[in-house]
């Protein structure tokens, strides 16, 4: 059997659900350029715990975790098949490599999987696990969770981080419908992907210190953590592709990336 890539994703506003055109039809073409996964582990900006925590259920509910929207979109539902023998070989996993994981047998799957995966697999007959964030600690300990669940890419397990290249809301208020989008954005984007192009894993784990408006791109690292999971899975070797680039509302990077 092949082995599957790992991939980052920038998974948009929850609006993205309803409408996520370029970035969409990207994830869409992602999917369709995939071998069929047996499932999907997600890890999320939207769940941020202190130990890596996984999800449990054999069903997931959708969870709504946001405010301020239209009421259509919280009709929008992602109910997808969990697995609870997936998330217990992630645990087993992250166990061996010295982590304290914890399953979580009630919580659905938030708006970090569930807008991209609507787009990827819009059947919703891919079982998902959802893996948390913990954004109390830094970017290597993201990427030695990553390496920990690298064996899942031989059994046909699609590990996806989901975050943002460049997540800072006030800066979107602020930015939207400009001409221009914001410069910092621009650069902070083009650093990733010159340090993912190089294989420069040194300088992305430090990127708190060594990327251009790190602070600015990331007042908090939540959405940007999510990489190094799938960075981590990927292996030293991985290549990095870029699948898709692009500004939205004028200081937030969509940017997506395979690594294969
Ligand atoms: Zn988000």
């Amino acid at each position: 059997m092949e082995r599957l890539p790992t991939v980052f994703l920038s998974h948009g506003s929850p609006l993205h659900a309803i409408d996520a055109g370029d970035a969409g039809r990207a994830w869409e073409a992602l999917a369709a350029s995939l071998p069929r996964p047996r499932a999907v582990l997600i890890a999320s900006a939207h769940w941020d715990t202190q130990l890596p925590m996984l999800t449990g259920g054999a069903a997931l509910q959708t969870i709504h975790d946001f405010s301020g929207f239209p009421p259509e979109l919280h009709r929008v539902r992602y109910d997808a098949p969990g697995s609870p023998a997936l998330a217990a070989r992630a645990a087993e996993l992250l166990k061996a490599a010295g982590n304290t994981p914890a399953i979580n047998g009630c919580r659905g799957i938030d708006h970090g999987a569930w807008v991209p995966l609507k787009w990827m697999y819009p059947r919703r007959d891919v079982p998902v696990v959802q893996l948390s964030v913990q954004s109390a600690l830094d970017a290597a300990h993201h990427l030695r969770v990553g390496e920990a669940l690298a064996p899942l890419r031989d059994e046909q397990v699609l590990v996806i981080g989901s975050g943002h290249v460049t997540h800072n809301l006030r800066d979107r208020a602020s930015h939207e419908g400009a001409a221009q989008p914001a410069a910092y954005a621009v650069r902070f984007a083009s650093w990733l992907g010159e340090r993912l192009a190089g294989g420069d894993r040194a300088a992305l784990v430090a990127w708190r210190e060594e990327a251009p408006d790190a602070a600015r791109a990331h007042p908090s690292p939540e959405h940007f953590l999510p990489l190094f999971v799938a960075l981590g899975a990927a292996g030293h070797e991985a290549r990095a592709t870029r699948l898709y680039a692009a500004i939205e509302a004028g200081a937030l990077a969509m940017d997506a990336y395979r690594f294969d």
